[in-house]
């Protein structure tokens, strides 16, 4: 009977171990089943918290690229993809991935020393990071490198953003060009004043009445020159410092224009016998603008003609008609032209074409045409021109009719 009672305890002591067994079991496939559950929504979690992060810096306009601490692309936005020309970056070194070691230098100094950089990297145009999409000839770039603080420890990640400065790059070198060449242009008539004033002065030719007119004649010319320069370098800065927006709009008969500059170059059309052609389909065509401004503007393309072709006989045109709601505008002659290469530079601040000058002295700044193109520019138009030499020369506006 003992051993009875015995076996029956022992097996319900089994029994029970085996339902405790089975418990456990279950609960333990539970708490996978959970951790599971866990592992994938922070996965999840992690996943978008990633797609929002990229997707908020492919909305930045700069380059941005992720760099790991050994040189290698982890991550790029929209704007270092299509900078780079679509190139696969994401796990390049920066080497490759950059097409000039100067871009790449920056910012493998701030890996190697871990401080901030910022750099600017003036390219040629074939090595612009843009590759064979680059057309602005030279182009520069900031690169600005920093490490990103790693709260906990590991590998540290270096942020790179490269920003395209190329237009303020320009605006800059046009700045440095424009100074360089005033005072270039301003140097040659003041050491020819000072020149004959030591002649006059310390040679004591003062004492000689003729040759100090002559002396006299040629300095006064120089002056004439250096106020014309520096009156000319004045219309183009009230042009370009945002005082066109105080352009002067007011309507007027572009016809009252032409007969003043005809006015104005009277003596010289008499002189060179030239024919003066005026083509207005409608005589009482208006237009709105600075009226100054449009003066000055025909008043230098027919000046240009008649200077450029010293001789007689010359045919000059001035024509204006509407074309849908533009005006469009031409001086045109019949002269020496301008050579094709010479055509892209000829707006060009103190640009002058070389073979007119040498064979005979004409007067001119060099910034006539800078102030045509700016004037034009400010009432929201354009200037073109080409050139048959002997044949015909035009330069042909189209600015809007009516200035909103
Ligand atoms: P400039 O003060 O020398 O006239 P511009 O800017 O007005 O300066 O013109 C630049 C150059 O373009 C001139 O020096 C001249 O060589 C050339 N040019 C302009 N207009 C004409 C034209 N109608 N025919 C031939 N050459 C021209």
């Amino acid at each position: 009977m003992t051993t009875e009672i015995s076996i029956v305890a022992t097996l319900s002591a089994l029994a029970a171990l085996a339902i405790l067994a089975y418990r456990h079991r279950g609960s333990r496939k539970q708490s996978e089943a959970e951790v599971n559950a866990w592992k994938l929504r922070l996965e999840q979690d992690l996943k978008q918290a990633r797609e929002e992060r990229n997707r908020l810096l492919d909305a930045l306009g700069d380059a941005f690229l992720l760099v790991d601490s050994d040189a290698n692309v982890r991550f790029a936005n929209d704007a270092a993809r299509s900078l780079f020309g679509n190139r696969e970056l994401v796990n390049r070194p920066v080497r490759e991935a950059f097409l000039d070691p100067r871009l790449a230098d920056a910012l493998l100094r701030c890996l190697a020393t871990g401080e901030p950089v910022q750099s600017r990297v003036v390219l040629p145009q074939q090595t612009s990071p843009r590759g064979d999409l680059e057309t602005r000839g030279v182009n520069a770039w900031i690169i600005d490198a920093a490490q990103l603080t790693n709260p906990n420890g590991g590998m540290t990640t270096t942020r790179v953003i490269i920003r395209d400065v190329t237009a303020e790059h320009q605006i800059e070198q046009v700045r440095k060009d424009f100074v360089a060449n005033a005072s270039h242009e301003l140097r040659t008539p003041l050491a020819i004043i000072n020149g004959y004033l030591e002649n006059l002065l310390d040679d004591d030719m003062i004492a000689e009445p003729e040759m100090a007119r002559r002396f006299l004649t040629i300095m006064r010319k120089h002056a004439d020159r250096i106020s014309r320069i520096v009156e000319d370098m004045l219309v183009i800065s009230r042009l370009e410092s945002g005082e066109a927006n105080a352009l002067k709009i007011e309507p007027f008969r572009f016809r009252s224009c032409i007969k003043d500059i005809l006015e104005r170059l009277e003596s010289v059309i008499r002189n060179q016998q030239a024919e003066m052609v005026v083509t207005m389909p409608d005589p009482d065509l208006m237009m709105q603008g600075d009226r100054f401004y449009w003066t000055q503007v025909l008043f230098n393309l027919v000046e240009n003609a008649l200077k450029q072709n010293p001789y007689t006989g010359l045919r000059v045109e001035v024509g204006c008609h509407q074309v849908g709601d533009n005006l469009q505008i031409w001086v045109a002659d019949n002269g020496v032209g301008i050579p094709s290469a010479d055509l892209p530079h000829i707006f060009r601040r103190f640009f002058r074409v070389e073979k007119h000058h040498s064979q005979q002295e004409i007067k001119g700044t060099g910034l006539g045409l800078s102030i045509v193109k700016r004037a034009i520019e400010a009432h929201g138009g354009t200037i073109g021109v080409t050139s048959v030499p002997g044949s015909e020369t035009k330069f042909l506006i189209t600015v809007p009719k009516d200035l909103r």
